[in-house]
């Protein structure tokens, strides 16, 4: 039995006034099922100060294009796919990537998708 290469989650804060365009991005990017879902989780994110889940199951490159940009999002975080970013996810600063438990870092592994 193959396991499927790893995607990626992405989680990061709302720039400063860029509100509308997160909506947006969050909403086309399918990690939250409607324009409402999307507006709650970011209220939420911006009342604790805590980042927010802006992509899930993304290409490396893809996530690596969301943590390039700082607009919608800022302090953008990059963990493998269903690794919430909590005290027990392991840390590559290689990559700058949140993996889960057993493993090597997907990306250092190569088992992941580009
Ligand atoms: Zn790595």
């Amino acid at each position: 039995m193959t396991e499927d290469p790893i995607r990626f989650d992405v989680y990061g804060k709302v720039a400063l006034g860029a509100t509308a365009e997160a909506v947006d991005a969050l909403h086309a990017g399918g990690a939250y099922s409607s324009e409402l879902a999307a507006r709650i989780a970011i209220q939420e994110s911006i009342r604790i100060g805590t980042p927010m889940l802006v992509g899930a199951g993304l290409s490396w490159h893809a996530a690596e294009a969301l943590r390039s940009s700082n607009r919608p999002f800022c302090e953008v975080l990059v963990a493998q796919e269903g690794c919430s970013i909590g005290e027990r996810a392991r840390y590559c600063a290689l990559h700058e990537l949140f993996f889960a438990g057993c493993l090597d870092c997907p990306v250092c592994s190569g088992d992941f998708v580009p």
